[in-house]
């Protein structure tokens, strides 16, 4: 079983439950695209899986295992932001109603399993009424019942909330370690562009191997925009302007901006004179200006961080924000 290199995190949750000390609810929290949510997976097959031997749980093969990979356990319950039925083009959120829809889950007998689950998914894009509801269902706990809350922004949850839930953070994993765990997934020509464009997140490098005609994009995408930078005003605000026309199902403005971060942080690497070997086939392929300042891509990242925040929020004109980040170098 592979953990995307975060053994520590699953030996503690195994320790967990081996010594039945399972908490009530856990939060698992770091950047998006590490692999977050198919490590929650695991866990609650670990609590379920029906094999005597607790060594070889989870088996991946008994009926309870197999029903949680198909996704139709009926004791585990999995709530995603989802956008307003009204308006399609609305902000993602997570409601009251997916909270109530999770209380009447909770109120049924458990089906089958050892434990009832529930996972929520980039939890910071709840509102705050689903937090106070849901604050109360964990402040009430119930017994055999685990919450595992996923989230990237712990700080856009109320700390009353997560105060109360078992903390376990993930990091992007340090390149050469991310390099090891994806060479024999991807040709080695890909290899140093997959590796380049995640990161050491494995979720999102995962995502790329499983999905070609996202990768292509992404890499058009990385190289266009570190073309634009280099071009005047005119020639970025038509990519922006590109960008949105073309609606792409593909690629989701948060993608965006995770392309702009890596542009603007390897920009700052080779600026400060930090960039090591790792990625320098793909680092000719870059155009990066001698002339940008050192305070100018800083205030590029500080930007994409604050846009990300304001994406999850608010119902900001993203025009706007590209054209802005667009102009910082
Ligand atoms: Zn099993």
């Amino acid at each position: 079983m592979n953990f995307f290199g975060y053994q520590n995190q699953w030996e503690f949750l195994k320790k967990e439950v081996q010594n039945k000390r399972v908490a009530h609810a856990y939060l698992f929290v770091g950047p998006s695209g590490l692999g977050k949510k198919k490590i929650a997976l695991e866990f609650v097959k670990l609590l379920n899986c029906q094999v005597p031997n607790f060594a070889d749980r989870p088996c991946q093969h008994c009926s309870s295992c197999l029903s949680i990979t198909q996704g139709t356990n009926p004791d585990t319950h999995i709530i995603s932001p989802s956008n307003s039925k009204d308006d399609p083009l609305s902000r993602e959120e997570i409601g009251i109603d997916e909270i109530r829809e999770l209380q009447s889950f909770l109120r049924l007998k458990v089906y089958k399993a050892s434990f009832k689950s529930v996972i929520i998914d980039e939890a910071e894009k709840m509102n705050v009424f689903a937090q106070n509801s849901l604050l109360k269902l964990i402040e009430e706990p119930k017994e055999r019942t685990v919450f595992i809350i996923i989230s990237s922004r712990k700080e856009m949850m109320l700390s009353t909330l997560y105060s109360r839930m078992q903390i376990i953070k993930f990091l992007p994993l340090p390149l050469p370690q991310a390099r090891k765990f994806l060479q024999d997934k991807v040709s080695a020509k890909d290899l140093d562009n997959l590796v380049f464009l995640s990161q050491g997140r494995l979720g999102l490098a995962m995502r790329l191997i499983n999905n070609p005609q996202k990768f292509r994009l992404f890499l058009k995408t990385f190289s266009k925009i570190s073309q634009v930078l280099t071009s005047p005003y005119f020639d970025r605000f038509q990519f922006v302007k590109a960008f949105l026309q073309e609606k792409s199902d593909l690629l989701t403005p948060s993608e965006l901006l995770d392309i702009f971060s890596v542009y603007f942080k390897e920009a700052l690497f080779y600026k400060l004179g930090l960039k090591k070997d790792a990625n320098s086939n793909s680092f000719g392929r870059v155009n990066f200006n001698p002339y940008f300042k050192t305070k100018e891509i800083v205030g590029a990242i500080d930007f994409l961080e604050h846009l990300r925040f304001l994406l999850n929020k608010f119902n900001i004109n993203l025009k706007i924000a590209l054209e802005t980040l667009m102009t910082y170098v």
